[in-house]
C-alpha cells in the first residue's frame, strides 16, 4: 500500500472546510455522512457539480440499478447486504423493488457465479435457487424462450435481491441533504485542482470561469471524469456501457415487473424489470474507451499532455446513440429471451452510453492521495457502486478519519503501482467484446437496421 496521511493523523485536527467535487453516489453520500458526523459539525462543506442536479449523464442517474449482495468477493457481499437492508427499511424504500436477481453464465464466467452463490449462502440468504439448465432459467425468469445468446446455461436466482430507481434514490437523498441546510451546493465545472507544487498540497479547485474555491480538504468524487483532474493512468479509466430502452404497454409492464432481473455474465447482457412504461436492456461489459488528449492535470508545464479515456455523453453530443454493435447485441439478447418484444415494429426508442470508472480489479479507490496533502479520492465505482448509496459515504468518511474498514484496507488503498490497462484482470463479472474504442464503433454507424 502506498503511504498516505489523514488530516486527523497528520495534523491532529478535523478540516475546517471540505470541497467535494462531484454530486453522484460517492460525492452525495459523503456529504450526507459528513453532515451526520458530529466530528464535522463545525466544518463548512461545499459540493460542486458541473451540471445542475440531477446530472443526466452521471453514472448515478438512470431508471434502475441492481441492488444485490451477489458478489464473488465476500467483503462487497457483506457491505452490500448492509446497504440492501437499509434500502428495504429506511433508505428510500419506495424506490426499492425486491423482485430477485438471476445471475447466469454459459462459459468461464461460471466461476464468478459459483463464488457469488457461495457468498450469498454464507450470508444466510435462504431465498436462493440453483439453476442447472437454460430451461430452469426460463422458468424462474418467466422467459418466452432460451435462445443461445440469451439466458445462459447455469446460474442461480436470489429472490431477495432487487433493483432501485436510481434517479429516485438520488433525489431522495439530495432532498434530505438540502433540508439540513448545511451543504453549499455549487454548479460549476472544476477546471483544475489548486496544486502547490512547492509543498505538494492541494488547497481546493479552480473553476472553468477562473474562480477559486479554497478548502482544507478536497475530495475528488468526479466519477469517470476524475481522470481529467488527476493523472490516474494505470489506476482508473472511463469505460462506456450501452443501454437501450423500449416503451412497453401497461399490461406488459405489470407482467414483467414482478420478474427477476436476468444478468448473463457471459455476454454481459441484462434486462431489468420495466417501470414507468420503459423496459431497459443493457450490457455490463468491458465497454468502450474514449482516448482523449488533455493538458496534463498535474504538470507545471502548460504544454504537457496525457491521453486518457474520458466520458463522451449526450451532453457532448445531443444526438449520441449507442453504436450499431451494441444495439444489435441488446436486440439479439431480447430476441433470444422475449422474441415477441424484439419484432421490427418494437424498436428501442432511446439509448445511452453511461460511464463506469473502472479500476484494474473492480475495487473502489477510496484513499488519500499518496503525494498531495489535502487531497482525498473517492471513486472507482467499477460498475457496481450504486447499491452502496446508503452506506458508502460513511465508509468514505471513516477512511478520511484514518479508519478504513479492515476488509477494504488493501482493496481501497492507493495502488502501489500503475498497471497498464491491457493487463487489468477486472473482477471477473464482465462479458462481451473486449478492446472497443467508442469513436471507432460510432464510425461504423449508430443504429442497426431493424
Ligand atoms: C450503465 C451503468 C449501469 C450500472 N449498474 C449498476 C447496478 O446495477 N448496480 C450498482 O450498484 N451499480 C451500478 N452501476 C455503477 C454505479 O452507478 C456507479 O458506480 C456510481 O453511480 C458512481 O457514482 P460516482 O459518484 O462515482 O459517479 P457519478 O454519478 O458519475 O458522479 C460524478 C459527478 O461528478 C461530476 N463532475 C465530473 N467532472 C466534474 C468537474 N470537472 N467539475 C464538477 N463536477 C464534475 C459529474 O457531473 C457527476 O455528477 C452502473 C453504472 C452504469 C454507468
Amino acid at each position: 500500500m502506498a503511504s498516505t496521511s489523514s488530516p486527523s493523523s497528520s495534523s491532529g485536527r478535523v478540516p475546517s472546510s471540505i470541497l467535494i467535487i462531484g454530486g453522484g453516489v460517492f460525492g452525495l453520500s459523503t456529504a450526507w455522512a459528513l453532515c451526520n458526523n458530529p466530528d464535522f459539525k463545525d466544518t463548512s462543506i461545499t459540493l460542486i457539480d458541473r451540471l445542475p442536479f440531477p446530472t443526466t449523464d452521471g453514472s448515478s442517474i438512470d431508471a434502475s440499478r441492481i441492488i444485490r449482495p451477489d458478489y464473488a468477493a465476500a467483503p462487497y457481499a457483506k457491505l452490500a447486504a448492509i446497504a440492501q437492508e437499509k434500502w428495504r427499511t429506511d433508505f428510500a424504500p419506495e424506490h426499492y423493488h425486491q423482485t430477485g436477481l438471476c445471475v447466469t453464465a454459459a462459459g468461464p464466467e461460471q466461476k464468478y457465479v459459483s463464488a457469488s452463490l457461495a457468498n450469498v449462502q454464507a450470508l444466510g440468504v435462504d431465498k436462493v435457487e440453483v439453476l442447472q439448465s437454460s430451461e430452469d432459467i426460463k422458468r424462474v425468469c418467466g422467459l418466452e424462450a432460451t435462445g443461445p445468446t440469451g439466458a445462459g446455461n447455469v446460474g442461480y436466482v436470489n429472490w431477495s435481491s432487487g433493483w432501485a430507481n436510481a434517479e429516485g434514490g438520488m433525489r431522495w437523498l439530495r432532498k434530505k441533504l438540502e433540508a439540513l441546510n448545511r451543504v453549499n451546493f455549487v454548479v460549476g465545472k472544476v477546471a483544475s485542482l489548486a496544486i502547490d507544487h512547492q509543498t505538494s498540497s492541494i488547497s481546493g479547485a479552480t473553476l472553468s470561469d477562473s474562480t477559486h474555491i479554497t478548502a482544507d480538504l478536497t475530495i475528488l468524487a468526479a466519477g469517470a471524469w476524475s481522470a481529467s483532474l488527476l493523472d490516474l493512468r494505470g489506476i482508473c479509466k472511463a469505460t462506456g456501457q450501452a443501454l437501450c430502452y423500449m416503451p412497453i404497454s401497461a399490461s406488459e409492464e405489470s407482467t414483467l415487473s414482478t420478474r427477476p432481473t436476468l444478468l448473463n455474465l457471459s455476454n454481459g447482457l441484462f434486462m431489468i424489470p420495466p417501470a414507468n412504461g420503459l423496459l431497459k436492456v443493457a450490457r455490463h461489459g468491458h465497454g468502450y474507451t474514449n482516448p482523449t488528449t488533455i493538458r496534463h492535470p498535474e504538470s507545471e508545464d502548460p504544454n504537457a499532455t496525457i491521453t486518457v479515456s474520458l466520458p463522451y455523453t449526450h451532453i457532448d453530443d445531443p444526438n449520441l446513440t449507442v453504436p450499431v454493435e451494441a444495439h444489435r447485441s441488446c436486440r439479439d439478447f431480447l430476441a433470444n429471451i422475449h422474441p415477441s418484444l424484439a419484432i421490427p415494429s418494437r424498436p428501442f426508442t432511446q439509448s445511452k452510453i453511461c460511464w463506469y470508472t473502472d479500476t484494474r480489479d473492480g475495487d473502489f479507490l477510496i484513499s488519500y492521495h499518496p503525494k498531495y496533502k489535502g487531497l482525498f479520492v473517492a471513486t472507482g465505482g467499477s460498475g457496481h457502486g450504486y447499491k452502496f448509496l446508503p452506506v458508502i459515504g460513511e465508509c468514505i468518511v471513516n477512511c478520511v478519519m484514518g479508519r478504513t474498514p479492515e476488509d477494504f484496507k488493501e482493496r481501497w488503498a492507493w495502488p502501489q503501482q500503475r498497471v497498464p490497462e491491457e493487463q487489468w484482470s477486472g473482477d471477473g463479472s464482465r462479458g462481451g467484446p473486449v478492446g472497443m474504442v467508442l469513436k471507432e464503433e460510432l464510425g461504423k454507424g449508430r443504429r442497426a437496421n431493424l
